[in-house]
């Protein structure tokens, strides 16, 4: 048994912070809440100090596999690429997150060597390779390769192309048997592919709709990567759980997904950084060109979504060298939304949207206890979270798994 102690609780619901709390962790979860004096029994006391308690973030929409920009991810050594995304993992859980819901390229065999212990790491939830039409969004090949996609090499997928309700269930059923577990879409263009705009729709609705069935026969969800209203419409129709980036959106499509319950996951951070360095990870100018019109568009379709009462989750969708700048996501939203929203978009709406709302992303009774202790007050000053030193300790399970070492004096 573990006691908390001396808390300033943010419990992920958008609740305002209560001071002077304490909590009771038994078996990996939270078994009960309170403030002022606790009883201590036998349990091992943490002293929070005053420090903040929140739940472990949660990204929904990361590439922890997207150790470079993409065109270069199937490039290079096999052996440096994996350590590469074992680092990333445990940075990832130093920064204060407890799960990320993958939106492509990591195989299901990083999931399962963070699951079993092998490597530090966040809970890992992938979707092994993109489903894309042919010319889609992670069809990543140039208009002069007429080589078939590649799909998978053992420790990267690219995209799975599919054409036609019958080979998109075959995809489907493919990154599941493979491990996945959600579906990941592509059903518009993008800023990062080559032969395709954002404006365009990819897939057609029948395929969509077979995607979700085959995902939802296994009680699995699907997120659709997609920027504009005829692509939005096209997947909510067809049934998936959340719209991916959405930064074209309008009224129509925005109430659309709050009649029907599909989730949002705004991705500003990825457009906000690939807007200063995208050149010099290997984007071209048309490419970075298209990412700043998409990134003054991302706070307005938030703000549209937000007062037509769709739900926000949160996502970086960081690659590359961005990959420790995950937590900037929650600054940007918190300009639209707020900020115990953003932190609650980030916890307990995330929850939800992995289909963990009734035992993650919040500090409640019965919870799982993944929990981050922090310097500062992130109600106050969001940008705490950015900082890896301000991350006292990271609870998984009600197990501290990251600890700050205690300054060096000399
Ligand atoms: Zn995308
Ligand atoms: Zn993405």
């Amino acid at each position: 048994m573990t006691l908390l102690i001396h808390a300033t609780l943010i419990d992920g619901t958008g609740r305002d912070p209560v001071p002077d709390s304490w909590l009771r962790i038994e078996d990996g979860h939270i078994t009960s809440i309170g403030t002022g004096a606790a009883h201590r029994g036998d349990a091992d006391v943490i002293d929070c100090a005053g420090r903040t308690v929140l739940p472990g973030l949660i990204d929904a929409h990361a590439h922890l596999g997207a150790t470079d920009y993409l065109d270069r991810l199937t490039s290079g050594s096999r052996p440096e690429y994996a350590a590469t995304v074992f680092a990333e993992s445990s940075s990832t859980l130093r920064h204060g997150y407890t799960t990320i819901r993958d939106a492509g390229y990591t195989d299901a065999g990083f999931a399962r060597a963070i699951a079993n212990g092998m490597v530090a790491g966040p809970r890992l939830l992938v979707s092994n390779g993109p489903l894309s039409q042919t010319g889609g969004h992670s069809d990543l090949r140039r208009g002069h390769d007429r080589q078939p996609a590649v799909m998978f090499d053992g420790l990267v997928w690219t995209g799975v192309v599919a054409d036609g309700v019958e080979q998109v269930r075959w995809a489907a059923r493919e990154v599941l048997r493979a491990g996945a577990h959600q579906v990941k879409v592509m059903a518009s263009g993008g800023c990062a592919s080559h032969g395709d705009e954002v404006t365009d729709t990819q897939f057609t609705r029948e395929e969509l709709t077979a995607i979700v069935q085959e995902a939802g026969a296994r009680g699995r969800h699907v997120l659709a990567h997609a920027y504009n209203p005829e692509a939005i419409a096209n997947a909510v129709h067809a049934g998936v759980r959340s719209i991916e980036h959405g930064n074209l959106l309008d009224e129509e499509s925005a109430a659309l997904m709050a009649a029907q319950g599909t989730f949002l996951v705004p991705t500003i951070a990825t457009f906000q950084l690939l807007s200063v360095d995208g050149r010099e990870m290997g984007m071209s100018r048309e490419q970075v060109d298209q990412i700043d019109t998409v990134l003054a568009s991302a706070y307005t379709s938030l703000r549209i979504a937000l007062d037509a009462g769709v739900r926000i989750g949160s996502g970086s969708d960081v690659l590359g060298r961005h990959q420790p700048r995950k937590a900037l996501e929650l600054e940007l939203q918190a300009r639209v939304t707020g900020t115990l929203e953003a932190i609650r978009s980030a916890t307990s709406v995330n929850a939800e949207i992995v289909g963990r709302g009734h035992d993650l992303g919040a500090v409640r009774p019965g919870f799982v206890a993944d929990l981050l202790i922090v310097d500062g007050d992130p109600a106050e000053d969001i940008t705490v979270l950015q900082d890896p030193n301000a991350i006292h300790a990271v609870l998984q399970a009600g197990r501290i798994t990251v600890e700050r070492r205690p300054e060096r004096t000399s």
